[in-house]
């Protein structure tokens, strides 16, 4: 079994793009590279930890977490702050490749 980390990419929904969820609930979206399943996470880095890189808001370094379905330990980096409708689409059209790799 493979324990080493793999990286893949997160999405941290807030302001208007979280308006369907609880407003207690912050989390980090992701998919597990390895096999394929959709998780989330508590986010628990601070907002000031992000920073506006390539068009988005991200921190680029990330969160540690492991996958529920394989057990696989994940670096969930870089995670992007998506605030509305408007960042959703552009941010599913820049990284559908990435949120796509395994579907
Ligand atoms: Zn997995």
């Amino acid at each position: 079994m493979n324990r080493q980390l793999i990286e893949t990419l997160g999405v941290r929904y807030t302001g208007r793009a979280a308006l369907d969820r609880d407003p207690q609930e912050d989390l980090v979206e992701f998919i597990c590279p390895n096999c394929g399943q959709r998780g989330t996470k508590s986010a628990r880095r601070d907002r000031t930890r992000y920073h506006f890189t390539d068009g988005f808001v991200q921190d680029l370094e990330g969160e540690l977490t492991t996958c529920r379905g394989c057990r696989q330990a994940l670096r969930v980096a870089p995670v992007v702050m998506v605030h509305d409708e408007n960042e959703k689409r552009r941010f599913t059209a820049v990284f559908s490749e990435a949120l796509g790799a395994n579907n």
